[in-house]
């Protein structure tokens, strides 16, 4: 973690430079706030604290906080004005301009250090807030047992993709796929062995598809493929390719082997429409894929049949 330390007064600047660096930072130094301003710019994401003078030539460390505050970095900066103006005024307008802290000089070392340390708590507050923002958007848009896309997260991610094939005007391709006789594995072997052929299902979906397709669970034994750009041989080739994924090669579930097919509908279009028609094709298109899957089971599961 870096920070930035602004100050014209070379001695006054060495010894905040020496306290920052006992306290774990690796000091950027600038002699006024036009320089400090510059470095910045280069190293906004790995500053986390920022010691401004306020009176420098150039720029002075209120109009430097006023441009710090005003850029988009990954994570808060903290400011600390350490100046030698002391009015109730200056204090009001240094914090309102940003600082976070606000320290007149002279100072004692032991306090600039304590209020440092200060900086180095909200920088790990943050932080740790970060991360579990971070895990709990990845719990909200997954599926808990295969760890594909939940059914929310699929629809808004196909509607964003069918957007944009109707601006390109390019294929946009759904197949929806259902597991052949499922019931049987929950029945025969329970509902444990079921759930390890879900998760096996959807890995192999996975490597079977590419990293721009999109594959979300559907439901509870339905797994809905989207694919963009695709002509009517390459999407077939597709759909076939994900159905041998599952039928080439039996599942190891404890000590059993279990043959396991699927059935797929494939449905495709050039969407065309506004925004707001987004979600209606899409319904529609699961409709299609829908009754194309119906078909399949029909006419014997493990096979793809599309939709005409
Ligand atoms: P078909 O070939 O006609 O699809 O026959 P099927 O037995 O697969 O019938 P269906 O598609 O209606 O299967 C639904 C079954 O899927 C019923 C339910 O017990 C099982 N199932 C759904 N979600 C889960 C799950 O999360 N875990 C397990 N183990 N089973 C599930
Ligand atoms: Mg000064
Ligand atoms: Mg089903
Ligand atoms: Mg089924």
């Amino acid at each position: 973690m870096k920070a930035l330390v602004v100050e014209d007064d070379l001695g006054t600047r060495l010894l905040i430079k020496k306290i920052v660096e006992n306290e774990g930072y690796e000091v950027l130094e600038a002699k006024d706030g036009y320089e400090g301003w510059s470095i910045f710019q280069k190293e906004k994401d790995n500053i986390y604290i920022a010691l401004l003078d306020w009176t420098m030539p150039k720029m002075d460390g209120i109009e430097l906080c006023r441009r710090i505050r005003r850029t988009s970095v990954t994570h808060y900066i903290y400011i600390l004005f350490l100046t030698s103006k002391r009015s109730t005024e200056a204090i009001v307008e240094g914090l309102e301009t940003g600082g976070d802290n606000y320290m007149t000089k002279p100072f004692a070392r032991e306090e600039l250090a304590s209020r440092i340390k200060v900086a180095g708590r909200i920088s790990l507050l943050e932080h740790k807030l970060n991360e579990a923002n971070k895990k709990l958007h990845v719990l909200a848009i997954t599926d808990p047992l295969t760890g594909l896309l939940n059914r929310r997260e699929l629809f808004k991610r196909l509607e964003n993709e069918i957007y944009r094939a109707s601006r390109e005007k390019n294929y946009y391709s759904l197949i929806i796929i259902d597991i052949d006789y499922f019931k049987r594995v929950n029945d025969t072997l329970g509902h444990t062995a079921g759930d390890m052929v879900l998760i096996e299902i959807s890995n192999r979906l996975k490597a079977a598809l590419r990293p721009y397709d999109i594959i979300g669970r559907y439901g509870g034994e339905e797994f809905c493929v989207g694919v963009p750009g695709a002509d009517a041989e390459s999407r077939k080739k597709i759909a076939e390719r994900i159905r041998t994924s599952i039928s080439g090669k039996p599942f190891q579930i404890g000590d059993n082997k279990l043959d396991i097919t699927i059935s797929l509908g494939l449905t495709s279009a050039i969407p065309e429409g506004r925004k707001k028609d987004i979600s209606h094709i899409l319904e529609a298109m699961i409709e299609k894929a829908d009754l194309a899957l119906y078909r399949a089971k029909d006419t014997g599961r493990n096979r793809v049949v599309t939709y005409e």
